[in-house]
């Protein structure tokens, strides 16, 4: 890697004025600060000819590339029309398209959408709703929630109340509202010789028990389905989805899939919990919605949902609100994005290039120091054996001097890369994470 004087700068500006995400800042005085000047398809530039190769779709939100031209053209278009405009008393084209389609996506069993800015309020709007819903139906003491152990739902205090990652929780432990956590079907956590989808029934009978118990106070399970991203791509059965929903509609309790990561074709299916056969009764989207391009989320519910909220008190309405909600600039990128999807055939194509990379990654999978190598539809990951703690960011450190953007999570490397990625993009991500592993 070199370094420019223009580099250095704009990273020395960067650690004074801009106090960045899940990050020790102080661990920069060792760790460089990555200074990107633009960013075409899997790549990304800095000023000084040095690349890399977006294997993590920056923090999984990528879909088609950076500059992709086609959305591009969608937003400058838009531009020339509307930026914005308040979506209480107001509607737009776009925000009303948008809706349609992605409700049509649910088969138009989740015909509803109510938008945010992020994925962590998309989980704050479900659970909101969910406990309101059972409020307004008479059902007010169904006030607790129950998550799987790992999840992770976004980092406000009530998205974080049903998250389950210690490191990112037990600071503002004092701030949360307790909820419940059950068994996680993540394979990685079944026993000897039992199959995934044994260990899924196995935790379907806790979640079983653990309703059977509090069903009258618990309002929704939320849960990641087939993938948990933040635990570290814990993948699990869809037998498990299957059997949630059967005892969510037997104890009267929401099923939420928070389909933030996995939703928009991640998975192989273009949303996960389609594997199972199911409908939730929320369904949360973000990060891949607008292609990786703006800041946006929905939750999509039923009819029985929304009609419980219709009525003439006030009250009894959904007032919640965001000042950017529906932005009409991040509604058009979503729409080029399902534009892409439809125009493409993505979902039949990242088939193929999935098969074709399982083939590439066997070295991988096969080596000494691996453990539990995995993939669900666009997202690879492994364990790094041993015992070294720093492995997660010798793995990054390496990983960008071989112009790749890795970002291990904890002993977990995966790959998360955008559909637009090459076979020969590929071959390079698979060569150089070998090398990596075997350099460790
Ligand atoms: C990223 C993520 C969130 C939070 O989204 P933000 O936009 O980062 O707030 C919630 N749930 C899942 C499954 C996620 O992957």
């Amino acid at each position: 890697m070199q370094t420019s004087s223009h580099n250095r700068v704009l990273l020395k500006r960067s650690l004074n004025a801009v106090w960045h995400p899940c990050t020790q800042m102080k661990h920069h005085e060792t760790l460089p600060l990555i200074p990107v000047a633009s960013a075409r398809g899997c790549w990304l530039y800095d000023f000084d000819g040095n690349r890399y190769l977006d294997a993590v779709s920056s923090w999984w939100v990528n879909l088609f590339g950076h500059a992709n031209e086609r959305i591009n053209a969608a937003l400058i278009d838009q531009l020339t029309r509307l930026e914005h405009v308040m979506l209480a008393g107001f509607t737009h084209e776009t925000v009303v398209q948008l809706s349609e389609r992605l409700a049509q996506l649910t088969g138009n069993a989740l015909g509803h959408c109510f938008y945010g800015s992020d994925g962590a309020s998309a989980t704050e709007i479900a659970l909101k709703m969910s406990f309101h819903y059972w409020r307004n139906t008479g059902r007010g003491g169904k006030t607790h929630f129950v998550s799987l152990a790992g999840s992770y739902h976004g980092e406000t205090l009530g998205a974080l109340s049903v998250t389950d990652v210690a490191l990112f929780k037990d600071t503002y432990a004092p701030l949360l509202r307790g909820s419940a956590q059950v068994a996680s079907p993540d394979w990685r956590l079944a026993a000897q010789g039992e199959s995934a989808r044994d260990f899924a029934i196995r935790c379907a009978y806790e979640l079983d028990h653990h309703l059977a118990a509090h069903h009258s106070t618990t309002a929704a399970l939320i849960l990641e389905p087939l993938v948990q991203g933040a635990a570290g791509m814990g993948m699990y059965d869809p037998e498990y989805l299957r059997r949630a929903r059967e005892i969510c509609d037997r104890y009267d309790v929401h099923l939420i899939a928070d389909e933030i990561m996995t939703g928009f074709g991640r998975t192989g299916t273009f949303f996960a919990h389609e594997q199972a056969g199911i409908t939730p009764d929320f369904l949360c989207l973000s990060k891949g919605i607008t292609g990786g391009y703006l800041p946006l989320s929905v939750v999509l519910t039923s009819n029985a949902v929304y009609g419980a909220f219709y009525d003439d008190a006030v009250t009894r309405g959904f007032l919640h609100s965001h000042s950017y909600t529906g932005n009409a600039l991040a509604c058009r990128a979503a729409l080029a994005t399902l534009d892409i999807f439809e125009k493409d055939a993505v979902i039949e194509t990242n088939r193929a290039k999935a098969t074709m990379m399982n083939d590439l990654v066997s070295p991988i999978a096969a080596h000494l120091r691996v453990r539990n190598f995995r993939n669900t539809g666009m997202i690879w990951a492994f364990e790094i054996d041993g015992t070294d703690d720093g492995v997660a960011r010798r793995v990054y450190e390496h990983a960008l001097a071989r112009e790749l953007l890795l970002r291990p999570i904890g002993r977990t490397v995966y790959f998360m890369p955008p559909y637009v990625i090459s076979d020969e993009e590929l071959a390079l991500l698979v060569t150089r994470t070998l090398d990596i592993v075997q350099s460790l």
